[in-house]
């Protein structure tokens, strides 16, 4: 059982304070959601917790087990079990997904039989099937002209094959049809149950989170957590929309955009 524990997070980008005091602990085989405006933070955190080098962290711990993160490179933080699918996950030209895998396994010092070449490659050809990634793709370059959707089966497969002990997801469901949603969200599912991984997925739909059923849903509004609840706060959302939560908690501030513009896709259903 481990514990990620994020407290009093405050990070800041291009001098503009952007997360400020973000508390959340998500533990082994729990799934927490994490919902909010457009421009809230979301993103931020994710590329904090991974160690993005042009946000500044200026004050708070994020910690796994005890052990400090923040003061890692981003390959440690990996080596420890943290996982960060992007939003928008980048391209790596000429370098099947295979061999990118195989990398970063070795270079987490992991020792443990099934990790060799040719165990990665069976195993990155098991998840293909399982997460729909068609196995054509898998001799090229890791997102190399991939359609939205087939990015994020790509990072669902890398996850998979990763075993992390925490995943941070940044809408891996943007984007996604129907039956791609399915197969996602119910990988991830049952590498809670199965593996014991920890779930922190950012997401605007509550439909994700019909498969991949959450402990906990937490708002994050002018980079801060507002409020967490429930699985019943995701359905409340798609009733009262951000506006109608933020004035019922008396929240000033949704996004943290300047000057700030209203959300055209703040409604509900969104
Ligand atoms: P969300 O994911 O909740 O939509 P983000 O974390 O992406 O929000 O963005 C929060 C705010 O921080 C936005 O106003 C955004 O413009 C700003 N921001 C995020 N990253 C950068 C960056 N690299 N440079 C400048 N501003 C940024
Ligand atoms: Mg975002």
């Amino acid at each position: 059982m481990s514990l990620l524990a994020i407290r009093d997070l405050h990070a800041e980008v291009a001098g503009f304070e952007i997360l400020r005091g973000v508390d959340l602990e998500v533990r082994s085989g729990e799934v927490h959601a994490l919902m909010g405006p457009n421009g809230s933070g979301k993103s931020t955190l994710a590329h904090v917790l991974m160690g993005r080098h042009d946000y500044r962290v200026t004050a708070g711990s994020v910690t796994i087990d005890g052990v400090e993160l923040l003061e890692l490179p981003t390959w440690q933080r990996a080596a420890r079990g943290l996982f960060v699918a992007m939003q928008y996950p980048v391209e790596v030209a000429g370098v099947p997904v295979a061999d990118l895998l195989g990398a970063a396994i070795r270079a987490r010092g992991d020792q443990r039989d099934g990790f060799d070449v040719a165990a990665i490659a069976g195993r990155v050809q098991a998840e293909a099937t399982r997460v729909g990634v068609p196995v054509d793709l898998l001799p090229r370059g890791v997102n190399a002209e991939f359609s939205g959707g087939e990015q994020k089966r790509m990072e669902t497969l890398q996850l998979a094959v990763l075993e992390p002990a925490f995943a941070v997801l940044d809408e891996i469901d943007s984007g996604l049809d129907v039956d791609a949603l399915r197969d996602v969200s119910r990988r991830i599912e049952a590498m809670t149950v199965e593996r014991n991984l920890g779930v922190l997925a950012i997401t605007h739909y509550a439909r994700l989170l019909t498969e991949l059923r959450p402990d906990r849903v937490h708002v994050l509004m002018g980079g801060r957590i507002v409020t967490s609840g429930g699985p019943e706060l995701a359905q409340d959302l798609e009733r009262t929309g951000y506006e109608g939560l933020a004035t019922q908690l008396g929240v000033q501030e949704l996004t943290l955009e300047q000057p700030s513009a209203p959300d055209p896709f703040a409604e509900p259903g969104f």
